[in-house]
């Protein structure tokens, strides 16, 4: 992918499709990319080729602060008047459990008597879900990072983690019984269940409070027991 071109600099020369980068007025403190045209518009008593999310305040044509391009880069089925490949900076959101596709980031700005306009350009989004299959279409939120934060959350429980944490990066909460493992370079121990206690330098106890003798170097929550 090319680098991005502030348009204040270099403007694309033809109409057509371009991706766009600008600082979302919607949620602040994002960055928004998507795919619109350039087309040849009215501009007082000349036509001049502008991105279709321009303003035209009856005397000049205006453009968010901020706006970079880049080409496309191969084909694109962007209409003339519509926008695509809505993303934004920082949120990349997990494939779907259902139908295994990643889902799409969709948005609309609201307004406060909270009616949707679905016609504005994504950098004035302030409303944000993802649609994926009819399975998965989730609320919306004003920040799409506590959106794909909380999706993520609600999807987890399909997809059991297998992940055994080091315990030189983070050991578990103290007097939570936990399951260990000590990877050895000739023997291994474990796992068994063990907690620790808070003691910096010999944190682990057996579950009877003794202290364990075999440092574990991995843990791994213990599965909620089941209920029926
Ligand atoms: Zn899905």
């Amino acid at each position: 992918m090319s680098d991005w071109i502030e348009y204040a600099e270099r403007k694309p020369e033809s109409a057509g499709a371009y991706r766009w980068r600008l600082p979302s007025t919607g949620t602040p403190g994002l960055f928004v990319t998507f795919v619109a045209h350039m087309r040849l518009r009215g501009a007082g008593h000349e036509s001049v080729v502008s991105p279709s999310f321009d303003y035209w305040d009856g005397y000049r044509l205006l453009l968010p602060q901020g706006v970079q391009w880049q080409e496309v880069g191969g084909v694109t089925d962007v209409k003339w008047h519509g926008y695509g490949e809505v993303a934004v900076e920082g949120v990349e959101p997990c494939a779907c459990p259902y139908c295994e596709k990643v889902p799409v980031l969709k948005g609309a700005k609201r307004y406060s008597d909270g009616t949707l306009s679905h016609g504005a350009s994504p950098h004035e989004y302030s409303s944000w879900w993802l649609e994926c299959c009819s399975w998965a279409r989730t609320p919306q939120y004003k920040d799409p990072h506590d959106l794909v934060a909380r999706r993520d959350d609600a999807i987890r429980p399909a997809t059991p983690t297998t992940n055994w944490i080091k315990c030189s990066d983070k050991l578990p909460p103290i007097k939570q019984k936990v399951l260990v493992y000590r990877l050895g370079n000739k023997t291994n121990d474990g796992p068994f269940f063990a907690m620790t206690c808070g003691n910096e330098h010999r944190p682990w106890r057996w579950l009877d409070g003794d202290r364990c003798d075999i440092t574990p170097t991995h843990w791994h929550e213990v599965p909620t027991p089941p209920t029926e």
